[in-house]
């Protein structure tokens, strides 16, 4: 059928891929992907021919001719799959320009999901899942992220980042630090692939642990979310009576 399907596509090992996206990849009319390469070796692992289309390259960013000529097949009544390197698309990964410009359009969008580190990570963690706030990544330049850190600080949820292994250690120290040492966290690695690996402690712990045993791969960090002693109660209900006074005040005025 016409429209823009977002294609789910594996985040370590080559047959977490659904069956209904090797559907969609066999029949979409126009391919599309942030990597071409991966995408087309993707299909060749699990036997889906070409059928003479080629892989086209778009990233929200490869300016507006990437998207035109998507935009232009979808007017033409044509269905175009878009897959990202690894994961779901838009999830720290291309796509979001491509679907608000789909959506704007009236095309219609679905998508055929696949697997996210982020989901995979927070269903490891063993971190509570009620609520969770994921950030993508912490910025690299340390002022920023321990400012970032600190916008997090009363977030009532598990926090999930992903992060470079060449920075964890540094994320870590400083999360100690913007978020309270003591913290719950959890480092998850290489999900799905043959190191997989989960490190848990407290930030204090984990960042010392980091220091001394550096990793390499993905990595997904979470953070349990603060306990009512770390984020204070009492700032937090004296700034609702605040901003709550400040409404009703305005309120009054616009009588
Ligand atoms: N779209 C992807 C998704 O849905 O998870 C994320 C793409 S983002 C550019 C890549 C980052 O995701 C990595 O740097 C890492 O932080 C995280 N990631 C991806 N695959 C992972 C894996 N197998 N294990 C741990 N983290 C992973």
């Amino acid at each position: 059928a016409p429209g823009l399907y977002f294609v789910g596509t594996p985040i370590g090992t080559a047959r977490d891929i659904t069956l209904r996206a090797l559907d969609v990849l066999a029949s979409a009319d126009v391919l599309a992907a942030e990597d071409t390469r991966s995408l087309r070796r993707l299909m060749e692992i699990h036997g889906v021919p070409m059928n003479g289309r080629t892989v086209l390259s778009y990233h929200d960013h490869s300016g507006d001719g990437a998207r035109a000529r998507l935009m232009a097949a979808l007017a033409d009544g044509q269905s175009v799959a878009y897959a990202s390197e690894a994961g779901m698309p838009l999830i720290a990964d291309p796509g979001y320009a491509l679907s608000r410009a789909a959506a704007e359009a009236g095309h219609r969008v679905t998508s055929a999901p696949g697997p996210s580190a982020l989901l995979t990570a927070l269903t490891l963690a063993g971190l509570p899942t009620d609520a969770f706030f994921f950030d993508g990544f912490l910025p690299s330049a340390k002022g920023a992220r321990r400012s970032r850190l600190e916008a997090l600080r009363a977030i009532p949820g598990t926090l999930i980042f992903y992060e470079s292994p060449k920075r964890i250690a540094q994320a870590l120290e400083d999360a100690a630090e913007v978020l309270g040492p003591d913290r719950p966290a959890v480092v998850a690695r290489e999900l799905t692939k043959k190191f997989e690996e989960l490190r848990r402690g407290s930030l204090q712990e984990l960042a010392e642990n980091l220091a001394e045993n550096p990793v390499k791969g993905e990595i997904v960090l979470l953070v349990d979310r603060g306990s009512s002693e770390s984020v204070n109660q009492g700032d937090i209900e004296s700034d609702l009576r605040e901003a709550l006074t400040t409404m009703t005040l305005r309120d009054a005025a616009d009588l």
